[in-house]
């Protein structure tokens, strides 16, 4: 089947650009340009002037929709999900396991393998975030559950399922070697609850690792002597680093000297999400202790954030109000940037051969409408 969207604004590889018609055929992009006469039977989807763009991909979801991944990791809670964060422009996701034991990040896996081979729209593989990471940088992580990555543990993590799988590790909690064995194997590595030293990070990089997790959150900060974490993903040129655009988490105004360090396509917006995206709750149980959700904010009983109760569309909004970003550099910071910082190819932008996953945008980014591999 032909669908050609058009009467749009529509945000293809040279910005966004009116009296264009993107032609989709059987799921993928076959071409954006001038309006033609198409052959055989085809759909025209109007989008009354609005913005259409790259679906949003975001590569840490914990939860929405009322359920959270670690409480039941199988299909259906992935499926919920997925289905909470559409409407929001979600249109690709990495399932998000907070640190819990090897047989959980097991079941996990297992999940979004039949996850993906059912076709559940969206699932683009998993994000597991610990239990290898630094007691000391834990946040609402249980630190009972953490540990040392090993041989077992990196031969797990590999396993594969049909999608990408991203770790969040603390370097100091494992070595070069088995970066190297995980980035070799086609996992993304991500430094994150981390305590490492900029002399310690660089080991790791030269190994493989290829971002780092919530950046300024749960990692060493940029000292005068010691540039820490921050600073070792500040300085390296090549690295993704991932951005909770709450205005919680990070100070608005830290984003933007985050921002004019290091080049912009390599920054990538995240949700963080928790179960209260998309869904009426008040609180929800974490590792067995209650989450109060209050003016955008997770937090328990200590006051620490525990995830953000943010969605993308929202990240986007924030990007362009509290950062001053271009439009389209925050939209790309949700959608090409995290596809990018994955290895997928044909996600991620509206260009010829892409999987035609979109949203449709109002003037206030507001998501109107959504489609995956072309289906509404
Ligand atoms: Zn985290």
């Amino acid at each position: 089947m032909l669908l050609a969207f058009h009467n749009g604004r529509i945000l293809g590889e040279s910005g966004i650009e009116c009296d264009r018609t993107l032609l989709v055929r059987d799921g993928r992009i076959e071409s954006l340009g001038e309006a033609t006469k198409v052959a055989g039977p085809v759909q025209v989807i109007d989008l009354e002037g609005h913005l259409l763009v790259p679906g949003f991909i975001d590569t840490q979801v914990n939860g929405g929709g009322g359920v959270l991944f670690n409480d039941d990791p199988s299909v259906n809670t992935i499926a919920a999900i997925a289905r909470a964060h559409r409407q929001f422009g979600t249109t690709g996701f990495l399932p998000t396991l907070i640190s819990d034991d090897l047989d959980v990040v097991a079941q996990a896996i297992e999940a979004v393998r039949i996850a993906i081979r059912q076709g559940v729209p969206g699932v683009l593989g998993i994000h597991i975030e610990g239990p290898f990471l630094n007691e000391s940088r834990r946040g609402v992580h249980d630190a009972s559950k953490l540990r040392e990555l090993d041989g077992a543990a990196a031969q797990l993590l590999a396993r594969p399922h049909g999608g990408v799988t991203m770790v969040t590790l603390a370097p100091e909690r494992t070595t070069p070697q088995f970066i190297r064995q995980l980035s070799d194997a086609g996992v993304v590595v991500s430094a994150g609850h981390t305590n490492a030293t900029y002399a310690e990070l660089q080991p790791a990089l030269a190994a493989g690792l290829r971002g780092f997790t919530h950046l300024f959150n749960a990692m060493s900060q940029l000292g005068n002597r010691e540039p820490g974490t921050v600073g070792a993903a500040l300085a390296h040129e090549d690295s993704w680093c991932g951005l909770i655009a709450d205005g919680h988490h990070v100070h608005p105004e830290v984003m933007k000297v985050a921002l004019r360090a290091k080049r912009h396509d390599r920054f990538m917006l995240v949700s963080d999400a928790m179960p209260s995206v998309g869904a009426a709750l008040k609180s929800f149980v974490l590792n067995g202790r209650p989450i109060t959700v209050a003016n955008e904010k997770l937090v328990d009983e200590e006051g620490r954030l525990a995830g953000a109760d943010l969605d993308m569309a929202r990240a986007v909004r924030n990007a362009v109000r509290m950062l001053d970003l271009p439009v389209e550099e925050a939209l790309r910071m949700a959608s090409a940037n995290p596809a990018d910082f994955l290895a997928l190819r044909d996600v991620g932008r509206i260009a010829k051969g892409q999987r035609a996953n979109l949203a449709l945008l109002d003037d206030e980014f507001h998501v109107l409408r959504t489609w995956i591999d072309g289906r509404e």
